[in-house]
C-alpha cells in the first residue's frame, strides 16, 4: 500500500487531518511507534518537507493558527529539528563529506570481507534474529518511512548490538527512506553513535521499546531482546574532522526589484515550492539526485521524479515549456527556447544536489546564463543559530516566529 502519495495536495490533506492532533495529543503521544498503517499521533509529513513540497513555514503557520504557542511547543520545536541538521551541517560541509568518502570506502570493504558483508545483508534484509528490528528494517523497504523512534532504535542497535560502521547503515537509510535528507540523517546516526553530542550515544533498551512500540508485545515476547547491547561506548571519529574550522557559509538572497516575469526558475529535490512560482516566465525543475552512491530504491526514485512533477504540474499553462532537465546542456536549450537569459534557483543546502548546482552555474555563466541564487527567509533566519547544540536554536523559536509572520511571501 502507498502510504505517502507524490503530491502536494495529499501532503496538505494530511496537514488538515493532522492538525488537531499537533497541540498536546503531539506532546503526549508523539513517542509510539503505532503500526504503519494507524499513525495519528505523528504528522507523517517528512516526505513532503523534507522536499519542500509543502513548506515549514506553511506548517508551523496552521498550527500555530490552530494551538497557542505553548500548546503546540513541541511540535513547532520538531520542525525546528529540520532546520537546525541543516544549518549545523552548513557550517561543516566537511562532516558530509568525511561521510560519503567513508561510505565508499567501507563499500570498497564489503566485496573483500565476506563476513562483514553477510552481517550487513542479515540487518538490511530484516534476518538478525531480533524481530523488533528485522521488522523495522522490512517496515523500510515497504514503506520508505519508519517513526523517530524506530529510526534511533534501529541506529543504536545497528552500532552497538551489531557492531556495523554507522556510515553503512545511514546509507542504507539514505537508498530507502522517502524523506531521505543529507543533514536529518548523517547528523541523527551520529547523534546515536555518539558523535554529533560528544560523547553521548543512544542505547535501545527493551523497556523503552515495550512502552513505546506495544504492538510488539501483542501475544509472545518478541525474539532477541536480550541479545541489545546494555552499554553504548561512544563511537570514535578522526579528532580532527571537527576541529576543523567552521566554514561561513554565504545564504544570498534575490534582488528585491527583480522582474520575475523575464526570469526562469529551477526547482530541484531540496526546493520543489517558492512562494512566487506563478510570477515567472518559466519554470523548470532539476532531476533528483540519489543520495547515496549506491542509488536509491524503486519507490524512492519513483516518489521523488513523480513529486517533481507534480510541482511542475502546478505551473500555469501559460508559463511557457516547464520540464524536468538533467544538466547545464538542457537547461542551456531550454532556456533559449524560452527566450530567457537569467534563472532563479532556490538555494540547496549542502548535499548531492547543491554540488550539481555549483557545477551547473559554472556551466550556465560561461553560457551568459546569469544565475540567482535565492535562500528562503526561514533558512536565512534559522540557521545562523545552527552552530552548536539544538537549545541556542531553540530558544529563539518565539523570535523567530515573530519575525516569520512579518517576512516576505518567499517563506
Ligand atoms: C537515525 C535517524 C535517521 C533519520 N533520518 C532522517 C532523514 O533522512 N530525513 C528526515 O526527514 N528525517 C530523518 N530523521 C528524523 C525523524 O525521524 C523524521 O523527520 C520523522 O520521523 C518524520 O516523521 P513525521 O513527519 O511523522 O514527524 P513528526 O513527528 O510529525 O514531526 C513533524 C516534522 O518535524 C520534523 N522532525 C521531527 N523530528 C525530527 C528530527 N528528529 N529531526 C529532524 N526533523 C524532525 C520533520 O520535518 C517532521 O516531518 C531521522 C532520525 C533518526 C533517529
Amino acid at each position: 500500500m502507498n502510504h505517502f502519495p507524490p503530491s502536494r495536495d495529499v501532503a496538505l490533506a494530511r496537514l488538515a487531518d493532522f492538525l488537531p492532533n499537533a497541540g498536546s495529543k503531539y506532546a503526549r503521544d508523539r513517542n509510539v511507534d503505532a503500526p504503519a498503517n494507524d499513525r495519528p499521533n505523528v504528522s507523517m509529513l517528512s516526505p513532503y518537507l523534507r522536499h519542500r513540497a509543502i513548506s515549514e513555514r506553511e506548517v508551523l503557520q496552521s498550527v500555530l493558527a490552530r494551538f497557542s504557542p505553548s500548546t503546540c511547543e513541541k511540535f513547532v520545536q520538531e520542525v525546528f529539528w529540520r532546520a537546525y541538521f541543516k544549518g549545523w551541517l552548513e557550517h561543516r560541509p566537511y562532516v558530509w563529506h568525511a561521510y560519503n568518502r567513508d561510505v565508499q570506502e567501507l563499500s570498497a570493504e564489503l566485496t573483500a570481507n565476506e563476513e562483514l558483508k553477510a552481517r550487513v545483508q542479515a540487518a538490511t534484509s530484516g534476518s538478525t534474529g531480533i524481530d523488533v528490528f528485522d521488522s523495522w528494517a522490512q517496515e523500510l523497504l515497504d514503506y520508505g518511512y519508519l517513526h523517530n523512534h524506530a529510526r534511533m532504535w534501529f541506529a543504536s542497535i545497528w552500532v552497538f548490538t551489531l557492531r556495523l560502521p554507522w556510515q553503512l547503515g545511514a546509507d542504507w537509510f539514505l537508498q530507502h527512506l522517502l524523506d531521505g535528507d543529507p543533514a536529518s540523517n548523517t547528523c541523527s546516526w551520529r547523534w546515536v553513535a555518539g558523535l554529533h553530542t560528544k560523547g553521548k550515544t543512544y542505547c535501545a533498551r527493551p523497556d523503552n521499546i515495550r512502552r513505546y512500540a506495544p504492538r510488539f508485545f501483542q501475544g509472545d515476547e518478541p525474539a532477541g531482546l536480550e541479545r541489545l547491547a546494555t552499554q553504548a561506548e561512544p563511537i570514535s571519529e578522526n579528532p580532527d574532522l571537527l576541529s576543523e574550522p567552521r566554514a561561513q557559509p554565504h545564504w544570498p538572497q534575490a534582488p528585491a526589484d527583480i522582474d520575475r516575469s523575464r526570469c526562469a526558475l529551477l526547482l530541484h529535490g531540496d526546493d520543489l515550492g517558492s512562494g512566487a512560482i506563478e510570477r515567472y516566465a518559466t519554470v523548470g525543475a532539476l532531476s533528483p539526485s540519489p543520495l547515496s552512491p549506491h542509488g536509491e530504491s524503486t519507490q524512492v526514485r519513483r516518489f521523488r521524479r513523480a513529486l517533481t512533477q507534480d510541482a511542475l504540474d502546478s505551473v500555469n499553462p501559460q508559463q511557457a515549456h516547464s520540464r524536468i532537465v538533467q544538466d547545464g546542456e538542457t537547461i542551456t536549450g531550454w532556456l533559449r527556447e524560452t527566450g530567457v537569459s537569467e534563472i532563479v534557483i532556490p538555494y540547496s543546502p549542502v548535499g548531492p544536489t547543491a554540488a550539481r548546482i555549483s557545477s551547473l552555474t559554472e556551466d550556465l555563466a560561461a553560457e551568459g546564463i546569469e544565475v540567482i541564487i535565492d535562500t528562503r527567509h526561514y533558512d536565512r533566519l534559522a540557521w545562523p543559530y545552527a552552530k552548536a547544540g539544538f537549545f541556542k536554536l531553540g530558544k529563539k523559536i518565539p523570535e523567530l516566529l515573530d519575525a516569520l509572520s512579518m517576512s516576505r511571501s518567499n517563506g
